[in-house]
């Protein structure tokens, strides 16, 4: 037997591998019942799947210590009564895709990138997900014909030179579905780079095959942007998952969603990056500071708290482990840095700095003429 085999299952194992897993998870909200829940918690949660849908491929419920009802990976999952106490001031489109989106499937909000939606279906459906607005009301997978209004934009548009996949996840199409889109952005001559943004390889890594990869393969540049929020989601099998990535030659960067009782201890968070960099060669990218998405209240911490967080991992990580804390701005303001500030003060061109241990101290500014 080849020594390669684990990395390069034949294709159609590989495939029965992910299907297998799906099959085996939780489909559809009547599959909570198998669920070692409390009556009461199952109720519970049935009642709030009525505003997001509940999807948990095998592989990630086998995650969930069921003995602990505060478990980080149950917590993201698991639909919790408190979705149904949304706030004032939340919202069902927090970010604004769909103010800036001159066509269907598609959201144009800075000149050189845009945002492609393929499907409106997810492998997971995660609780805190801040277009689960659209997933409910549009929901739709991917057809060729639905796409062509947003294909044809981008090559109307030469200032276009990224094109972000999301969703919906992308990696949750088939093979064949992925092919086909790759084929047709490839070839529009403006687009330099192809973006993934998914949460398949956290949550169904087993759907990472050889034929997924291959279907990427081109004159792309092409980023896998993963979405890990702790470091228990990192398995052998998401190991496995990322090699695979990495061999085919794709950049691979993770964003996180800072989350109350999930990640929001700088224990969690630092083991998280070490472990998504050592481990994965997987670069933490971004810390987001969680959008104003319904019924999120209870996920969501306060800036204050998420600064010093961000200020201890400055502290205690290197630069290649260090995510950038973002806050993805409503009425699409774009994502921005609201980290700590060092910077003190400024008389002139004499800057007042606070260094990594806390003290301040001077820089003058020399420049030649
Ligand atoms: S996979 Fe992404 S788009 Fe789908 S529910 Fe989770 S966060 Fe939302």
């Amino acid at each position: 037997m080849p020594s390669d085999t684990k990395l390069h299952p034949a294709p159609a194992a590989a495939d029965a591998a992910w299907q297998a897993d799906v099959r085996a998870g939780v489909r559809h909200v009547r599959d909570l019942a198998s669920l070692p829940l409390s009556s009461a918690e199952r109720a519970a949660a049935q009642a709030a799947a009525a505003n997001h849908k509940v999807r948990v491929p095998k592989a990630y419920l086998d995650l969930i210590d069921w003995n602990d009802p505060a478990d980080p990976i149950r917590a993201q999952v698991i639909p919790s009564p408190d979705e149904l106490m949304e706030q004032d001031g939340e919202l069902d489109d927090p970010i604004a895709d769909h103010e800036f989106s001159p066509v269907p499937r598609l959201t144009h909000r800075h000149a050189d990138r845009v945002l492609l939606f393929p499907t409106y279906q997810c492998a997971v459906y995660c609780r805190f997900c801040f277009r689960k607005e659209s997933l409910t009301a549009i929901g739709r997978g991917y057809t060729r014909e639905a796409l062509e209004p947003a294909l044809a934009y981008i090559s109307d548009h030469p200032e276009i030179r990224e094109v972000i996949l999301t969703g919906g996840d992308p990696l949750s199409l088939p093979d064949k579905a992925l092919a086909e889109i790759f084929a047709r952005i490839e070839a529009i001559p403006h687009v330099r780079l192809l973006r993934i943004h998914t949460r398949v390889p956290v949550a169904l890594p087993s759907r990472i095959t050889p034929g997924l990869v291959a279907a990427l393969q081109g004159r792309l540049m092409v980023t896998i942007v993963t979405h890990f929020n702790h470091a228990r989601e990192i398995t052998p099998a998401t190991e496995t998952a990322c090699r695979t990535m990495r061999h085919a030659g794709f950049v691979l960067l993770n964003q996180s969603v800072l989350l109350k009782g999930v990640n929001d201890t700088i224990e969690v968070l630092e083991e998280l990056c070490r472990e998504l960099m050592y481990r994965l060669g997987v670069k933490p990218y971004y810390l987001h500071h969680g959008d104003l998405a319904r019924g999120m209240a209870h996920r969501r911490t306060m800036i204050a708290q998420g600064q010093a967080l961000a200020a201890a991992l400055r502290a205690r990580l290197s630069g290649i482990c260090n995510p950038v804390y973002v806050l993805d701005l409503p009425e699409g303001g774009g994502k921005v840095p609201i980290g700590p500030c060092y910077v003190e003060g400024r008389d002139g061109e004499s800057w007042r700095l606070r260094g990594l241990d806390g003290e301040v101290r001077g820089y003058t500014e020399v420049v030649g003429e």
